[in-house]
């Protein structure tokens, strides 16, 4: 199968390469199209996220760069979007503000009962255990529901292309405090599938955890994939690039197990729209 990567950072955010960096390394690698998705400001900046006063810089760049290279790859214009109900902007306003190919949406901050603090889970341990004691007054299960009451609420409400790593909240839980078997868990899991089902939303397969040694699992895992599938729910594939390195770290990988899973195709993003193309 040809690859593309659709979920790549910046220096625009926190990646480590250029955007042009990243479109001559996807040519060298042989990719069809590389698609940008640097974190989208956040109302309150945090180091990993662009700040508002680039966003213009970084559309002008990629979409300069899609002319430049228009003979040699797909470039595409994109941002990974944070949902937190009240607080961030919609989705459609960085659409029609910036017009975006496509969305990512993805929660990597969850509200509790804060307005100005919430979980960073995918932080430092010290941070994911501080907020389940803190915020979440030390219940782990009321943490985790929030999370996926907000990436469903974010998918029901904002509409994105496409689901960014969508039960990333496990990467700091390595076995401690639930276990992905309980049944409130597989519970969470269920109604997020169903949610994704009647949405339309494609969720990507994302390597970075599994890539950079903090998870032993694609994000989602195995029953959640395999609940696509019985689903006929669409997934592509995403590395999450923060460097040029990165581009399609773990693809062989997530292609074998989709097809072990009896997934035929993947969705790809071609001539404004997704479509599917055999694994
Ligand atoms: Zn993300
Ligand atoms: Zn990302």
């Amino acid at each position: 199968m040809n690859y593309f990567s659709y979920h790549t950072h910046t220096q625009y955010c926190d990646g480590k390469s250029t955007a042009e960096e990243l479109v001559v390394r996807a040519i060298e690698l042989g990719l069809t199209a590389i698609g940008f998705s640097s974190h989208a400001p956040l109302p309150k900046k945090e180091a990993w996220s662009m700040s508002l006063d680039r966003l213009e810089d970084y559309i002008a760049e990629v979409q300069g760069l899609k002319q430049k290279y228009k003979s040699q790859i797909q470039v595409y214009v994109s941002l990974e979007i944070d949902y937190i109900p009240g607080v961030t902007r919609s989705f459609d306003e960085f659409n029609s503000e910036s017009n975006l190919d496509y969305t990512i949406g993805s929660v990597h901050l969850v509200k509790a009962k804060s307005e100005s603090e919430f979980w960073l889970f995918a932080g430092s341990d010290t941070n994911y255990i501080h907020g389940i004691e803190v915020l979440f007054d030390g219940d782990v299960k009321k943490a985790v529901t929030a999370y996926y009451h907000q990436i469903i609420e974010m998918i029901e409400s904002q509409k994105p292309d496409v689901v960014g790593h969508v039960d990333k909240v496990k990467i700091n839980n390595k076995g401690r405090f639930f276990s992905e078997d309980d049944k409130w868990y597989v519970a969470l899991l269920d109604k997020t599938i169903e949610v994704i089902k009647n949405s339309g939303t494609i969720v990507e397969v994302n390597t970075r955890g599994f890539y950079k040694n903090k998870s032993d699992s694609f994000f989602p895992d195995v029953y959640f994939l395999k609940e696509c599938k019985k689903k006929a729910i669409p997934v592509t594939i995403s590395s999450d690039a923060h460097h040029v390195d990165e581009l399609v770290l773990g693809f062989d990988s997530v292609c074998k197990l989709l097809k072990t899973i009896g997934f035929e195709s993947v969705c790809v993003f071609a001539d404004g729209g997704w479509h599917d193309q055999p694994l």
